[in-house]
């Protein structure tokens, strides 16, 4: 518990998240199970940063969407360690990480008006 809430924060450090970088090069959290994918890396995110509310899944930045992780060991991890903040900041961090998007693919929308990409 306690090295679960250090670890939340650690990753989030820049040494934390170049340590998380060489991971996610390794295929270290698992690679993402859709199709069009085609076995891109994914990175590891909490749904809640509160512990105990969910276990931690894994994050595609192709599809970005979340899975439940193939390894039952990564199955059991609390969410929270990882947290909400981490896949996004490490994308922003590492920005040529950011893929193209597949099609077809769902179309994310803020009342009703589509999202535009910069
Ligand atoms: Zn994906």
């Amino acid at each position: 518990m306690l090295y679960g809430l250090i670890h939340v924060r650690y990753i989030l450090t820049s040494k934390g998240m170049a340590a998380m970088l060489e991971k996610f090069k390794n295929y270290d959290f698992g690679r993402c199970p859709r199709v069009y994918c085609c076995g891109q890396p994914c990175l590891p995110v909490g749904q809640s940063d509160i512990p105990r509310s969910s276990t931690v899944k894994i994050y595609c930045p192709k599809c970005e969407d979340i899975y439940y992780p193939r390894s039952k060991y990564q199955g059991n991890v609390d969410g929270a360690y990882f947290g909400t903040t981490f896949p996004h900041l490490f994308l922003m961090t590492y920005g040529h990480l950011k893929l193209q998007k597949p099609s077809p693919r769902y179309t994310p929308r803020v009342f009703g008006f589509k999202i535009h990409n910069p």
